[in-house]
């Protein structure tokens, strides 16, 4: 890949902008400069935002649902037929594995424009008729009609995955958008946009500035007044930020947050499956998964065995390079490896017991300057302490014991957050009796991150506001408009 900088995609067409700024794009496997990245300020967020009006009144806006949902499948197919591309750009800025970008990031990031313009071509406007009160006859309808300019903000931690996941249903909804990728992870997100135009995508449907977030291109996209709706992903702190400034014009959010999410073991689980998934659900990529687990509640019966397990399974985990065959790569930055860093020293100081790890894995010379943290597992501490209440958001996580059903419900859902939740029995009925009472937007029984995209995706609680998949994100990205027809 050549260390060309980065720029924003603006009107259908590659633009450094104005600013003249820049700033670096890091490596986090070894620390070295990818690239540079342009940063947007408000003449870039300006000239986006206007390029995504005029498209809504342009040629996007007057086009039949059949011909976007053509164009959307060109994408997917254009991002299918760059796979190897997409797959380069994604592991150079995260530094994950091959074998799980491969499998997971990008396959989704193209399924995500398949599968909404199929949910916009399915979904039949809604019609009605009822006696009306006074007995006057009407037929009500509803259409469905874009919001307009969509700002969708994502992070780093599956950049062309959670990106897609809004810009797909926001374009097959008709609108327009303008993206805001992480500034850890901008080389995806501006690689679709060679996508868009080789799809035949109208210039200004689909726009990306890069930057950061205060005083940067997130806050001056979120504070435009030529923003209709606001779709987020990323830490609760920066949600409250863009609720506060989606507040002035009263725009439309949608939250994806974070979480600090338990897997709860009860003793008559099966335990190869529930260990393979729960070492899954705290290590994959790194840990940085909003969905990970951080707190796991293990039925004391089987406790010791699990937390031997456990280890064994931590212990196996391969810390390596994206090319190297690794199953684990580094976190994504040197300041976030500080942070994580931060909690294995305080877990230390609050007295737990380091079952593993704990510390920065011997990587060599040739890895030294990267991200590294090893694969933590503690027990010991009480469920009030900061390491399980706070989202770590790195490759660890707290095991406790339990002794009743109550007891573990109850501590599962002293958090917070509400994101995601997995329980490991194989009582069908004990199964669905936790998982209804379980405070979590998700919840899965004897798997974790299983993913259907037609199933409402959300946090309770301060892990986000709103549901998008499937139909559901029709609520978000379309209008409801009620037509009475007087009979
Ligand atoms: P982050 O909140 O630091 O940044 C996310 C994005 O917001 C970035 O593009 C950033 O530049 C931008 N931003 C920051 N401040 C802003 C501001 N004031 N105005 C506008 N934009 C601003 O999050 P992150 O560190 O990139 O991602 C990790 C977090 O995301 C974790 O908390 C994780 O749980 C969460 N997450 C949630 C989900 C979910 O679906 N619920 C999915 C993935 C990640």
């Amino acid at each position: 890949m050549s260390k060309k900088a980065v720029m924003h995609f603006i009107n259908g067409a590659y633009t450094a902008g104005t600013s003249g700024k820049v700033f670096q794009n890091i490596s986090p496997v070894d620390g070295s400069v990818i690239c540079d990245v342009h940063e947007g300020l408000k003449p870039e967020v300006d000239a986006a935002v206007t390029a995504a009006q005029a498209a809504l009144n342009g040629p996007w806006g007057k086009m039949t649902t059949d011909e976007r949902v053509a164009i959307l499948y060109k994408v997917a197919d254009g991002i299918n037929a760059r796979f190897d591309e997409f797959l380069e750009a994604e592991c150079r800025d995260t530094g994950k594995p091959k074998s799980l970008a491969s499998h997971i990031d990008i396959p989704r990031g193209a399924a995500n424009f398949k599968v909404f313009a199929d949910v916009i071509k399915n979904t039949p406007t809604e019609a009605f008729t009822m006696p009306t009160p006074d007995g006057t006859g009407a037929l009500n309808y509803a259409i469905r009609a874009p919001k307009g300019v969509i700002a969708v903000i994502s992070p780093w931690n599956l950049p062309l995955l959670l990106m897609t996941w809004k810009v797909g249903p926001a374009l097959a909804c008709g609108n327009t958008v303008v993206v805001k990728p992480s500034e850890e992870t901008p080389l995806t997100t501006s690689l679709l946009g060679e996508v868009m135009n080789e799809a035949g995508m109208p210039p200004g449907v689909y726009n990306v500035v890069n930057g950061f977030g205060p005083e940067s291109a997130g806050a001056y996209l979120t504070q435009h007044p030529g923003v209709d709706a606001i779709t987020f992903t990323g830490e609760t702190s920066t949600g409250t930020a863009i609720m506060q400034a989606a507040a002035v014009g009263m725009r439309d959010i949608s939250m994806e947050l974070g979480g600090k999410n338990p897997a709860i073991v009860f003793a008559d689980c099966d335990m190869d499956k529930a260990i393979e998934g729960v070492m899954r659900s705290v290590f994959v990529n790194c840990g940085q998964v909003c969905l990970g687990t951080e707190r796991v509640y293990v039925e004391r019966p089987i406790f010791d065995e699990f937390v031997s397990r456990l280890k064994t399974g931590a212990e196996g985990l391969k810390l390596g390079a994206p090319d190297d065959g690794a199953n684990m790569g580094p976190l994504i930055s040197k300041e976030h490896q500080g942070k994580v860093l931060g909690y294995y020293a305080l877990a230390k100081k609050l007295g737990a017991n380091v079952v593993t790890g704990g510390g920065v894995p011997d990587m060599g010379d040739a890895l030294s300057g990267g991200a590294w943290v090893e694969p933590t597992i503690w027990t010991g501490l009480d469920d009030d302490s900061a390491i399980m209440r706070e989202e770590i958001f790195g490759p660890c996580c707290h095991i406790s014991p339990f002794d009743d059903e109550d007891e573990v419900i109850r501590r599962a859902n002293d958090t917070v957050y509400g994101l995601a939740s997995s329980i490991w029995t194989e009582n069908l009925s004990r199964a669905h009796r936790v998982a209804g009472q379980i405070e979590s937007g998700l919840t899965w029984v004897n798997s974790w991150f299983l993913r259907d995209l037609r199933t409402p995706f959300g946090g309770s609680k301060q892990s986000g506001i709103g549901r998008e998949g499937g139909v559901h994100s029709l609520e978000f990205y379309t209008e409801m408009r009620n037509i009475c027809v007087k009979l």
